[in-house]
């Protein structure tokens, strides 16, 4: 979602404050902008790219050590200058930026209307702000107050920085909802929505909490509630190195990170996985081990790719576990009034671990008695936070807006989770298991190997780069496969594109099929194969394109397809973690032979911070 950035010190703070835009452009925004004090109050925004706004500024006197930096992805007001952030309050005295929704904004809005104020935005953030300037003129109080007092009226998420023109010695910040990372250096401060823009300068970083209000010094960071009780700063060692979060040499963030995925998924496994002793260690598992053991129920939820991961996460537990699993769209599971029972377990999906929808989806479960698992990549991210216990999946910040590595590291942890239960509450037997743990541990070799297959795969993106339309089938363990792999060639190619169970096809998409469409089949080797055998022939016969993902040497398969993609074998429970490579490479092929921003796809966001 968007980005905020800001700087106090003894450093210039726009250089600062630019590159750490530049940093979280991978959120994805449409306009940015940047104020700094200057003699005086400065604000510059532009719409489109932080280099427009970079170029614009050429030239300028900039000077300043102190300033505020935005990317804005528009709630409220379209993709304008006029909308963009930073925001000036009316008395010319503060300026602002803000992340989130103000819920309540309209009639904050109505009652400064009604006292004269004028608008100069859509936005709900002008009227935050002139909400403060008001409570801040009218009481004749510290800014720091006019903020505490304002956000006791507000209904809404939100991370804002505030900059006051008759205080350049201070920042004011607040979060609810969104997140806040605070840098300490030595007499400087630097504020992001992640840490990528502050790594380069300080690993010590302050989390900062909801309900939480930060004044903020070059030598001075302070943190209060909004009841004004001081609290402490809980400095964080940042462990992420920069190199981490740039390219490697790769052309894209997606290709780098599809690249990978040996790694991750080894990096995932790590410390927790050891075949050979028989074990898996995951301390927040095993503490709630006996409740989900006995549950009625799990249900995972999620948003978007982690959402398949849960899908492919419901077939697992129950095969393993016994245990009934529901998989939920956050969205949809927050707003619905659904049944939730003490002791019911929810598992929480989300690359982020800011995805607003599956955050507040848990909060409400959480309060019905609920016992949440979070299985997220960000550290310290909120729906860690939220969660009884859960387990990160250590994938390493992902930055292409499309999701891939985190996917894969999802399904390596879901897994874990499930060997785990199964095994302790005897529906998995010893055999079994240890038969799993070795496959298992074996995977990241098997993605190395599949990923020197990456030419072909080229090749076929050339040669169906034109499609219209795509048909992605799967079924069982490969149906989610064939969701995700729809996704992702929606999300990078812009083609549409339809994942479906290859059985059900036939009640619909199958009015689709004629010489044009490619069809891909997930079709490894399982219990489902001479089923999708079947689907495959159906598709032939109505003349689709047929593109197999197959096990070396499956000759049905190959007679019945125009082009095949060949992955090592693997149990059919872990075997999503390999088909979903092609998956990944085909849509991010597709996306660049039809020379699209593929880290960066037109009007999607890499952390939904907003429902
Ligand atoms: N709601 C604010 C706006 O539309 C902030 C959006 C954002 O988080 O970028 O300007």
């Amino acid at each position: 979602m968007c980005g905020i950035v800001a700087y106090i010190g003894q450093r210039e703070a726009y250089p600062i404050i630019l590159k750490g835009l530049k940093r979280l452009e991978y959120r994805g925004y449409d306009s940015a902008g940047i104020a700094l004090l200057n003699g005086g109050l400065k604000v510059y925004k532009k719409k489109g790219k932080v280099a427009n706004l970079e170029e614009e500024l050429q030239g300028k006197d900039l000077h300043s050590n102190i300033g505020i930096g935005h990317t804005r992805w528009a709630t409220h007001g379209e993709p304008s200058d006029r909308n963009a952030h930073p925001h000036t309050a009316a008395s010319g005295r503060f300026a602002m930026i803000h992340n989130g929704i103000i819920e309540n904004y309209a009639q904050l809005k109505q009652e400064l209307v009604n006292k004269g104020y004028v608008f100069h935005s859509d936005t709900d953030t002008e009227v935050l702000l002139n909400f403060i300037d008001d409570i801040q003129k009218n009481n004749n109080c510290e800014p720091e107050e006019a903020v505490r007092i304002a956000l006791k009226r507000v209904v809404g998420a939100y991370v804002i920085v505030l900059l006051d023109r008759e205080n350049p010695e201070t920042l004011i910040a607040a979060r609810k909802g969104s997140p806040l990372v605070i840098g300490v250096g030595k007499n400087e401060h630097f504020l992001a929505s992640d840490a990528s823009p502050i790594i380069e300068y300080t690993k010590e970083v302050v989390y900062v909490n909801d309900y939480e209000i930060a004044i903020i010094r070059p030598d001075e960071l302070i943190l209060k509630n909004l009841g004004n009780e001081r609290q402490t700063p809980f400095i964080t060692k940042l462990d992420m190195e920069l190199a981490a979060i740039e390219k490697g040499g790769y052309d894209h963030f997606m290709l780098k990170e599809i690249f990978e995925q040996p790694q991750t998924i080894y990096d995932c496994l790590r410390g927790r996985l050891d075949a050979t002793a028989g074990t898996i260690t995951m301390s927040g598992v095993e503490k709630y081990a006996e409740q989900i053991m006995n549950a009625n129920r799990i249900v995972m939820v999620a948003c978007g790719t982690s959402w398949h991961a849960g899908l492919v996460a419901e077939y697992i537990f129950e095969e393993l576990c016994r245990i009934n699993v529901e998989v939920e769209y956050a969205s949809e599971f927050r707003y619905r009034n659904p049944v939730i029972n003490p002791g019911d377990v929810i598992i929480a999906i989300s690359q982020s671990g800011e995805t607003a929808d599956t955050l507040v989806a848990i909060e409400n479960a959480k309060s019905k008695g609920a016992i949440i698992l979070g299985v997220v990549n960000v550290v310290g991210s909120s729906i860690s936070r939220a969660s009884h216990a859960g387990a990160y999946t250590h994938a390493g910040p992902e930055i292409g807006v499309a999701s891939t590595k985190a996917f894969t590291a999802q399904l390596a942890v879901l897994t874990m989770i499930a060997l785990t239960i199964g095994y302790k509450k005897g529906t998995l037997g010893q055999q079994r298991y240890l038969q799993l743990l070795k496959e298992l541990e074996a995977i990241p070799e098997k993605v190395a190997t599949l990923l020197q297959s990456v030419d072909q795969i080229k090749n076929l993106a050339e040669k169906y780069k034109d499609a219209q339309d795509f048909l992605y089938l799967g079924r069982g363990y490969n149906f989610p496969v064939a969701l995700e792999g729809a996704l992702k060639l929606k999300e990078i190619s812009y083609i549409h594109a339809e994942g479906y169970p290859a059985a059900e096809m036939k009640h619909g998409p199958i009015a689709l099929v004629d010489e044009s469409l490619p069809v891909v089949f997930i079709a490894t080797k399982d219990s489902y194969h001479e089923k999708v055998i079947s689907n495959m022939q159906e598709i032939k016969a109505r003349k689709g394109m047929v593109i197999s993902v197959i096990n070396e040497g499956d000759e049905q398969s190959i007679a019945l397809s125009n082009d095949v993609i060949v992955v090592p074998e693997a149990d059919e429970i872990l075997a999503p973690m390999l088909s979903v490579i092609p998956m990944q490479l085909l849509a991010y092929y597709i996306g660049v032979a039809r020379g699209l921003d593929v880290d960066k796809p037109r009007n999607l966001a890499k952390s939904v911070t907003v429902e």
